[in-house]
């Protein structure tokens, strides 16, 4: 019986004009952009917390604290390799990722498959393993209302 391990992972962060829209490691043309400290690319966040849950090892806040400058702007990339790292690192592979993307605009559906082909390429993965999703939210809360944008993520990992 092989050891797997599942983890969940959930973010949001909120919309401000004039900054870049990153998800997924894609700049989506946009008017407004998520707000944080890091390029706050909330899909690779959501699935670093996945990946630190599924281990038992805390949070994205707790590794890489958005009072530390060493983060500040930094591309959440590098957030997710390093998370990466430690799964690698304590014996486990990906087994694959299922995403969700929640905002009401713009439509990114042309872009999903960068995104997966940057998520497959970060966490050593074949692209048919890594689904991202996107909706909208019917125009109700926070994402809806177009006030910020969240992402959940769930990942199985395979020792
Ligand atoms: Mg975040």
């Amino acid at each position: 019986m092989p050891d797997i391990r599942i983890g969940y992972g959930y973010d949001a962060h909120a919309l401000q004009a004039g900054r870049p829209l990153i998800l997924g490691g894609v700049h989506v043309p946009h008017e407004c952009g998520l707000l944080g400290h890091s390029d706050a690319d909330v899909l690779y966040h959501a699935l670093c917390d996945a990946m630190l849950g599924a281990l038992a090892l805390g949070d994205i806040g707790q590794h890489f604290p958005d009072k530390d400058p060493a983060y500040k702007g930094i591309d959440s990339g590098v957030l997710l390799r390093n998370v990466f790292e430690l799964v690698a690192g304590a014996g486990y592979r990906v087994g694959n990722i299922d995403a969700t993307l929640r905002l009401q605009r713009p439509k990114i559906a042309p872009f999903i498959p960068q995104m997966r082909r940057n998520i497959a390429h970060h966490l050593s993965l074949p692209v048919d393993r890594v689904s991202v999703k996107a909706t909208t939210t019917e125009k109700m809360g926070f994402e809806g209302e177009e006030r910020g944008v969240s992402a959940s993520a769930v990942v199985l990992l395979v020792n």
